[in-house]
């Protein structure tokens, strides 16, 4: 289990937590308790590290600062789930191993005990026989017995690693997911991002990045609340699901109102393509007041588009598409630029 602190420390971290949460600007809500929980507690120190580090550059910690840092440390629980189902998943197999060798072990007797019975039979002597057939028939037995268990044991264990895979698959997923928006966060991003560049593009294409930005978020935010801003970027993610799939295309949200949109083998025209199609879509988005139904909020979004060039790393890809989306930004917003 993650957190072991007995009761008495959980209450004293409880009480620390709240002074020290009250001194930043985040809401304090569930996972901004997670965040200064571990924190205080001590049982994460690269949380820590990160922790010291951002309050040293922004002493009142805002939401996106606490989120970044329960993404990036905190979120990792993951992991160690991951590590879990890992150890059960060898032991299952330890023991289906130790089951095969027992019944290999009985198959050894079983065949000097047949090898008695071949030696007798060969021989003239037909009262030497009858205790080889008893014995035989005793190693048959037992045996069959042992490979009945072992065929029992194998079925079970299959529906055992079956299920811990699926255990595995979920928390990967769930490691690589934002929930809010349905689409890949900064972890999966990064993950997709080296698994794109470890392969060469297709000849006459490159792998692409197209970054995207809500414009004049911070206002959304400040006339709306954060509620609402959270359901723009809600909203955000929905917009980058519909837009029609390219091949390998991957969709990420790559920290709070700014996405990524990964091609591998692509052109720089089509890519533009792609932007441009977000662009049109998010301009089009319409979030309304749950219950008067009223337009409460529209938004545009700015995105750069770049392509990779062999020989460079993933960070010069993204600082690349990071300064398009700079320029369209310069140039007034609402526009995708291309590097
Ligand atoms: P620009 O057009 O230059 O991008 O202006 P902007 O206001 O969008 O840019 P800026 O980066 O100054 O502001 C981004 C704001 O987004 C600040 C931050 O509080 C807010 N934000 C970041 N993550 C989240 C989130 O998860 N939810 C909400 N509601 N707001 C967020
Ligand atoms: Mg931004
Ligand atoms: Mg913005």
């Amino acid at each position: 289990m993650r957190y072991t602190e007995p009761k008495e420390q959980t209450v004293t971290l409880l009480r620390l937590a709240l002074a020290q949460m009250g001194q930043h600007d985040a809401r304090l809500n569930p996972l901004t308790f997670a965040v200064f929980y571990e924190h205080l507690a001590g049982i994460n120190p690269r949380l820590s590290e990160a922790f010291e580090q951002a309050v040293s550059l922004q002493p009142r910690l805002d939401d996106e600062a606490v989120r970044r840092l329960h993404d990036q440390f905190v979120a990792e629980v993951d992991d160690a789930e991951a590590e879990r189902i890992r150890g059960d998943m060898h032991k299952v197999m330890t023991e289906i191993a130790e089951s095969a060798a027992h019944t290999g072990r009985t198959a050894g007797a079983f065949g000097a005990k047949l090898d008695g019975l071949s030696g007798a039979l060969a021989s003239s002597d037909t009262a030497a026989l009858t205790p080889h057939i008893h014995e035989a028939l005793a190693g048959t037995q037992e045996m069959q017995r042992s490979v009945e268990s072992l065929r029992h044991q194998v079925v079970s264990s299959e529906r055992e690693i079956a299920r811990l895979r699926s255990d595995l698959m979920r928390t990967r997923e769930e490691a690589t997911r934002c929930p809010l928006t349905r689409v890949l966060n900064r972890r999966g991003f990064e993950q997709h991002l080296d698994t794109m560049l470890a392969q060469p593009p297709q000849r006459g294409t490159s792998h692409c990045l197209i970054m995207i930005d809500i414009d004049h978020f911070k206002r959304v935010n400040d006339t709306h609340g954060h509620v609402v801003g959270d359901r723009v970027i809600a909203g955000l993610g929905e917009v980058l699901r519909s837009v029609p799939p390219e091949p390998g295309m991957a969709l990420a949200r790559y920290g709070g109102e700014e996405f990524a949109i990964l091609l591998p083998s692509a052109t720089l025209p089509r890519a533009a393509q792609v932007a441009e199609a977000v662009r049109a879509r998010a301009r089009a988005m319409k979030l309304k007041h749950r219950q008067t139904q009223e337009v409460m909020v529209t938004v545009t979004v700015s995105a750069g588009v770049a392509a990779w060039h062999p020989g460079e790393d993933g960070h010069a890809l993204v600082s690349c598409a990071d300064a398009a989306l700079y320029r369209a930004k310069e140039s007034g917003r609402d526009r995708v630029t291309v590097a």
